[in-house]
């Protein structure tokens, strides 16, 4: 959107459906007046007042009845005017009020264009206008929690803060490549080298908080996979603690793939049960088998799920030779879960002598908690929630970049007194920390984080 859009924009905002109110928004810079008349049958409208009015159609006929609220820019959510029309929430009775706005000259949104509008118009910086989407969508209270504090603008003050310091350093930098006579002092003066350093260990501070934060919003995809029989949907229910997947005893039940998502105290994880990957001439068993090597590319962990009764063998490679065939460098994502341990006699938990083999039983959920803890520390999650954002992948790439770049200039500055290699380094990791908050953000960027944004938000 150009910052220069007069239309007025209008959506309904509150989720489809039956509901005892349902809400149409419209915002746009130029007066509301056309609406006033048209739609309330009033010349004016106070801001800030709840006003109870007739929505009328064009020929005065009333849709419904309910309050209107008016928002004078720059005193609300977007920064322009805004009109809010709180009716009855039944899908006819809200389209004939989008359908009447229209008709006086507004055009629906799209999705994420009421809070695009109030990132242009500097209501809000972007990591404020994700945390909004974020809170909507967050799956736990902590992870609302999170999404709250993001969006209060905890996160953004800490990315400022970082900024700041960066042009500080900088300033300094850039004035000893000005002043070449005396540059070497100035680099090697000890407040800049500590400022350096105090600049990298803020950064990694924060790039944690933002670690952990991202795994309360997207936590971890495990997949399960394993010969048929070995307890694959068990464990699965049992991680669950519903019955999501059919358990049956007999071999090959579990065709499709199927998903899960389920919190482990706060961090959701998200389970794919895959079918049993095993030699078939059956055409939808193939199907499963080729979905399930799909899944396994993409996972951040792959769990082989053995049976304890069946197998004894403690090297990761030689209990399934398909996965480090087709997959030769990454054995860190892979763990086996040595299922049915009451029939075999094994401890639960972590097995000792056997590679990344964790012990438990799914059918009498034997060691299954302290399996979930041991997913969870796999992917750096402390189970603290105090004080984490809910943080995305882009802004954790853009604070590990910025991170990569402070400490490349770093290194070039100790091995090689190269001033000018320095303050590029520093320049692009301020680019990198101004891209979290959107005070350097492409136009196309912007079109992709608002456009997963729903309608009316
Ligand atoms: P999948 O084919 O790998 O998904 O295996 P299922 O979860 O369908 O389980 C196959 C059979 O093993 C079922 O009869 C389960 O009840 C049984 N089973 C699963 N987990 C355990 C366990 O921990 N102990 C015992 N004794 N039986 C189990």
């Amino acid at each position: 959107m150009l910052k220069n859009d007069t239309d007025v924009i209008v959506a309904i905002a509150t989720a489809p459906g039956r509901g005892g109110v349902g809400v149409v928004r419209l915002s746009g810079m130029v007066d509301l007046n056309a609406f006033f008349v048209g739609l309330l049958a009033r010349p004016a409208l106070s801001p800030r007042c709840a006003t109870f009015c007739s929505f009328l159609d064009d020929q005065g006929e009333v849709i419904d009845q309910g309050i209107a609220l008016y928002f004078s820019n720059p005193h609300s959510f977007t920064g322009e005017n805004v009109l809010e029309l709180q009716g009855h929430g039944g899908m006819v009775v809200l389209d004939r009020l989008i359908a009447r706005c229209v008709e006086l000259g507004a055009r629906l949104a799209r999705p994420g264009e009421f809070s695009e509008r109030a990132f242009l118009n500097d209501k809000m910086d972007l990591a404020q206008a994700e945390a909004i989407a974020d809170l909507i969508d967050a799956s736990s209270i902590q992870g609302a929690r999170s999404a709250v504090r993001s969006m209060q603008g905890e996160f953004s003050v800490l990315i400022c803060a970082l900024v700041e310091k960066l042009i500080e350093l900088r300033i300094h930098v850039e004035a000893a490549i000005d002043f070449p006579e005396e540059e070497i002092d100035f680099l090697v003066d000890e407040r800049l080298l500590k400022n350096l350093q105090a600049l990298v260990s803020d950064l990694r501070n924060v790039l944690s908080r933002a670690q952990q934060g991202s795994l309360l919003r997207d936590g971890m995809t495990v997949v399960l996979v394993g010969k048929p029989n070995v307890g694959k949907s068990s464990l699965l229910n049992a991680l669950a603690g519903n019955e999501a997947a059919i358990v049956n005893p007999t071999a090959g039940t579990t065709r499709d793939v199927l998903r899960e998502r389920i919190l482990l105290d706060a961090m959701p994880l998200n389970v794919v049960d895959t079918a049993g990957l095993r030699e078939t001439e059956d055409e939808v068993e193939l199907e499963g088998v080729r979905r399930a090597w799909l899944e396994i590319e993409k996972a951040d962990l792959v769990m082989l799920v053995a049976d304890a009764t069946e197998t004894d063998e403690p090297d990761l490679r030689a209990i399934w030779p398909e996965y480090f065939e087709r997959f030769p460098h990454v054995d860190q994502s892979v763990m086996v879960v040595l299922n049915k341990i009451d029939r075999s006699g094994h401890s639960p938990g972590l097995v000792e002598g056997r590679d990344r083999t964790f012990a438990i039983s799914a059918k009498e959920k034997i060691g299954v908690a302290g399996l979930t803890q041991y997913l969870q520390r796999s992917v750096g999650f402390n189970g603290q929630c105090e004080g984490l954002f809910l943080a995305r992948r882009r802004h954790l790439d853009a604070l590990q970049k910025a991170l990569e770049l402070v400490l490349e200039g770093n290194r070039q500055l100790e091995i090689a007194g190269a001033g000018e290699l320095l303050a590029e380094d520093l320049r692009q990791a301020q680019q990198q920390l101004a891209g979290i908050t959107g005070q350097f953000t492409s136009d196309d960027l912007l079109g992709r984080i608002f456009s997963s944004f729903c309608i009316g938000k």
